[in-house]
C-alpha cells in the first residue's frame, strides 16, 4: 500500500462515476480516501454513458483510459434523424475531428464498465477504499473533523475522517444533511431505456455512430456499447402520470411501444428486441448556489443533477472528481478552503450545463417536427455548424488540467 504524503483523510459517500473519479484523483495526489456505498456489489443496470472529450481527458488524465477503449465504442460520427421518416442528417464528426481539435474521441461506454475501470483504478492506489453495503444514513461535523453514519441491515457503524464529500447522486443523504430537503419537479418527461444485442438488429443499424431521433412529443438517442455488443436506447417521451424518480422500474413493451406510436420501424425494431424495458420519471431541481459547508462538500448529481438531453452528466461528475483533487492539493491539504476552491471552480460551468441541457431538450423535441412540411427546415436552422460549435465547443474545450482552481 502507498504511504500517503498528507494527513488529508478523505470519505466519500457514493461509488458512483463521481465518487469514484474523486478517489482516484484524490489517492493519485497521495491523499487517503475511504469510499462508502450502499449497493452490495458495483453494479449499474443496462445502460449507456456518453463521454464527449472533455471527461475522456479526465480518464486519461487518471490513467484509466486504456482500460476504458479495451471496451467502449470510439463513435465515428453523430446524426440527426426524423422520428417519422427516419431521414438523416449529419450531426458532427467525432471521430477523426475531435481527436485533432481536442486531443481526444468521443466514447460510447457501458455504465458498468466505466464504473469497473474506475474501481480498478482506486484499487490499484488503495486495495481497501472501496466499502460495499455502507448505506449513509447521516453525518456530523467539528472543527477537527467529519463523522460519517452508516445504516446497513440493521447494523449501525461510523468513519472518521478529515473531510466528507457527497457523491451519492441524485437522492443525496449529504446534500439533505448540509441543506436539508430539495424541491425536483417532474418535468413532465418519461424516459424509457433498454439495451439491444446488436445481432438482434439489421446489419445497417451496427455503426459506430451516436443517433440522435427528434421528434413532436418525444426524442431518441441511441449507440453502441461494451465493443459494439450492445445498442443503448434512451427514449423520451412527453407524458403525464408516471413519477417515479427510479432508474429500475421495469414497464411493459406494450407500454413503450404506446408511448412511441406512429415513429419509425427502426425504433419498434429496437424496443421489440429490449432485454427489459426501464422506465424513470425526469425531474428537474433548481442548481444549488453553494455546495460546501466547511469540511464537508458534494459532487456530482448530489449536487448538479440535469436532464440528460447534453449527456454531460457523467463527464460533470468526472471533471468534478478530478478539480476537487487539484483543489485540496492547491489548498495545501485544507480541507475546508480546499472545498472552497473546488466549488468557485466548479459551480458556473456546472450551472450553465444545467440550463444548456433542458435548452437542448426543447429543441430535440419540438411541435414544429409535428408539420412535415418545416421539418427540414427546422432540422437545417437548429444544426447548423455554427450553431452545434456554439452549444458544445465550450464544453468540449474544458481543460481540467489548465483550467483555474
Ligand atoms: C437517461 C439518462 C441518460 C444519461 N446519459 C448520459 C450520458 O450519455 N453522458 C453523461 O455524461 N451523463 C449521462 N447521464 C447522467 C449521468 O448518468 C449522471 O449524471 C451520473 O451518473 C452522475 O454520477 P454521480 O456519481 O454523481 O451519481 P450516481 O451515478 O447516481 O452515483 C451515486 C452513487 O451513490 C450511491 N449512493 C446513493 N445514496 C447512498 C447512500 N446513502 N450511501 C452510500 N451510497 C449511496 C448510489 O448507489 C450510487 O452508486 C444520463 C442520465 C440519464 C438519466
Amino acid at each position: 500500500m502507498k504511504a500517503y504524503l498528507r494527513k488529508s483523510h478523505v470519505l466519500i459517500a457514493g461509488c458512483g462515476i463521481g465518487g469514484l473519479a474523486a478517489a482516484l484523483a484524490l489517492l493519485k495526489r497521495g491523499y487517503d480516501v475511504d469510499v462508502y456505498e450502499q449497493a452490495a456489489e458495483l453494479r449499474e443496470v443496462g445502460a449507456g454513458v456518453q463521454l464527449s472529450v472533455n471527461g475522456v481527458r479526465v480518464l486519461h488524465e487518471l490513467g484509466v483510459l486504456p482500460a476504458l477503449q479495451a471496451l467502449a465504442c470510439e463513435a465515428e460520427g453523430k446524426e440527426i434523424r426524423l422520428w417519422n421518416s427516419g431521414q438523416s442528417w449529419k450531426l458532427f464528426e467525432v471521430g477523426l475531428e475531435s481527436v485533432e481539435k481536442y486531443g481526444f474521441g468521443h466514447y460510447l461506454t457501458y455504465r458498468s464498465d466505466l464504473l469497473a475501470v474506475l474501481a480498478e483504478g482506486v484499487r490499484r492506489e488503495k486495495p481497501d477504499a472501496i466499502h460495499l453495503n455502507a448505506r449513509c444514513a447521516g453525518f456530523e461535523q467539528s472543527t477537527i473533523g467529519v463523522t460519517l453514519h452508516f445504516e446497513s441491515g440493521g447494523a449501525k457503524h461510523t468513519a472518521t475522517g478529515d473531510g466528507l464529500i457527497g457523491a451519492d447522486g441524485v437522492h443525496s443523504r449529504v446534500r439533505h444533511g448540509l441543506f436539508s430537503d430539495d424541491k425536483p419537479e417532474y418535468t413532465g418527461m418519461l424516459s424509457w431505456r433498454g439495451v439491444i444485442p446488436m445481432e438482434k438488429l439489421p446489419a445497417r443499424m451496427r455503426r459506430m455512430i451516436g443517433t440522435n431521433w427528434v421528434g413532436p412529443d418525444g426524442h431518441v438517442v441511441h449507440y453502441p456499447v461494451h465493443r459494439g455488443e450492445y445498442m443503448n436506447f434512451n427514449g423520451i417521451v412527453e407524458i403525464e402520470g408516471w413519477q417515479v424518480e427510479s432508474w429500475s422500474a421495469k414497464g411493459t413493451y406494450e407500454e413503450c411501444h404506446a408511448c412511441f406510436k406512429g415513429w419509425n420501424d427502426d425504433i419498434h425494431g429496437m424496443i421489440d428486441n429490449f432485454s427489459t424495458p426501464y422506465k424513470w420519471a425526469l425531474f428537474a431541481r433548481e442548481p444549488l448556489t453553494q455546495w460546501s459547508v466547511g469540511r464537508v462538500t458534494l459532487l456530482g448529481d448530489a449536487c448538479h443533477s440535469m436532464l440528460p438531453m447534453l449527456a454531460q452528466g457523467a463527464v460533470m461528475s468526472l471533471e468534478d472528481g478530478y478539480i476537487v483533487g487539484r483543489a485540496l492539493e492547491a489548498a495545501g491539504g485544507d480541507v475546508e478552503q480546499g472545498w472552497k476552491r473546488f466549488e468557485q471552480a466548479r459551480i458556473a460551468r456546472s450551472t450553465k450545463v444545467v440550463v444548456g441541457s433542458a435548452e437542448n431538450g426543447k429543441r430535440f423535441q419540438s411541435r414544429t417536427l409535428g408539420n412535415s412540411a418545416e421539418t427540414e427546415a427546422y432540422v437545417n436552422r437548429e444544426w447548423t455548424p455554427e450553431k452545434v460549435r456554439a452549444r458544445y465547443g465550450w464544453l468540449f474545450s474544458y481543460d481540467v488540467i489548465s483550467v483555474a482552481v
